[in-house]
């Protein structure tokens, strides 16, 4: 058996069954036999493969929203370009060869990483070597220089840790919540359980707010990480002129079912199969986000498609453009296929939504519509 699995079931014999939280951030998280920070997942050789790694253009036209939201911070001298979660480092640096286009802009801008992996921290720090701008790494986003900033966040949401938990008893309302956890079968395997006790009343104030209509055995999943999130982020947004996009899959509303998935070599597997050898996501539940930011009294967008950002940033004329310079026939069908892939409803262009939050008073962000 496996080192990790090994550990998880030692863990769960002597203390009981953990949250799937616990398991999902011991899984990704663990500093010496975790995923994320004993490999490079990323790219077609990896695990998965995210947006910026499909094409230069994504990076690029998230690039002039950039440009756009810091003439919408007011012009700032400096200011903070934050990143969580950055992968290769490639969003990045396709963000800043953009960003160069405005040279007040470039000039402005240091750049901070929030990256859990030491591994993927050596990834980043080699792809942006050259970069025209200062590079720094901060272990959590306290800890990233105050002032004026610009986050971003791309297929970082989603693998924050879940907690599930499923309604039991009809008719209590929010009292027949169960949470579901990790726990042991009569084989010693890795299984699901559920908790026999209901969930207290502080934790069901936190589930999210669209599940009156829930049936005996719904799914509800809450991501206690991304309420810090939040919660840090209207600290900053209080104090300086910050706006953050996030870009990330699942849906607007929110939805009852498990969405906890692995990811191995491109395929779904089983989610106890290998535990810190396979990549562990859930869906983001945007809807839940915006109702985490009207408490704290943070201007939130309305999510928008994938899609429809890319297209308002202009990522088709990009694409022409890249094409007009392509010198052969191959290289255009790959941009024109990458296009599709970003944008597709049968891909990423639907079921990727994008959410920005910022301070109190500033315009709309640049490909939104509306603020909720
Ligand atoms: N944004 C990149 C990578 C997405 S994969 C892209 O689009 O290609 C998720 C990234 O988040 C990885 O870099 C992973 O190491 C990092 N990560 C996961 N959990 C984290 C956490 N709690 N804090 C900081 N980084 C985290």
């Amino acid at each position: 058996m496996k080192e990790l699995e090994t550990r998880i079931k030692a863990r769960i014999t002597a203390e009981g069954p953990m949250s799937v939280a616990e398991y999902m951030a011991i899984c990704l998280l663990d500093p010496t036999a975790g995923y994320y920070p004993t490999r490079d997942p990323l790219g077609s050789d990896g695990d998965f493969i995210t947006a910026p790694e499909i094409s230069q253009m994504f990076g690029e036209v998230i690039g002039l929203w950039c440009i756009q939201s810091w003439i919408d911070l007011g012009r700032p001298p400096n200011v903070n370009l934050v990143e969580l979660g950055p992968g290769r480092g490639i969003m990045m640096s396709d963000i800043l060869r953009t960003g160069a286009l405005d040279k007040d802009f470039i000039k402005a801008v240091s750049v901070t990483l929030i990256e859990a992996s030491a591994a993927l921290e050596a990834v980043q720090a080699k792809t942006l070597s050259g970069a025209n701008v200062p590079v720094n790494w901060a272990g959590d986003l306290s800890k990233a220089a105050n002032g004026p900033s610009i986050i971003i966040g791309n297929e970082f949401l989603d693998c924050l840790p879940i907690r599930q938990f499923i309604q039991k008893d009809p008719f209590a309302g929010r009292a027949g919540w169960h949470e579901r956890l990790v726990a042991l079968d009569s084989d010693n395997r890795l299984s699901f359980g559920v908790s026999p006790v209901a969930i207290s009343g502080v934790l069901q104030q936190d589930l999210p707010r669209d599940i009156d209509d829930a049936k005996t055995d719904d799914l509800v999943e809450l991501c206690p990480s991304a309420r810090h999130i939040i919660d840090q982020l209207s600290e900053r947004f209080g104090q300086h002129p910050c706006r953050a996009l996030f870009i990330d899959y699942g849906p607007d509303t929110t939805e009852f079912g498990d969405t906890l998935q692995a990811l191995k070599r491109h395929e779904k597997v089983g989610v106890f199969s290998d535990p810190g050898n396979t990549d562990l996501t859930a869906r983001v539940d945007f809807a839940a986000l915006q109702d985490i930011a009207r408490e704290a009294a943070l201007p939130v967008t309305h999510a928008v498609t994938q899609r429809e950002l890319l297209s308002k940033l202009g990522i088709e004329m990009r694409a022409v453009a890249l094409s007009k310079s392509s010198s052969n026939a191959d290289a255009r069908a790959k941009i024109a296929r990458q296009l599709h892939r970003l944008m597709d409803g049968e891909e990423m262009g639907v079921l990727f939504k994008a959410i920005c939050f910022q301070s109190t008073g500033l315009p709309l962000p640049l490909g939104f519509r509306e603020f909720l």
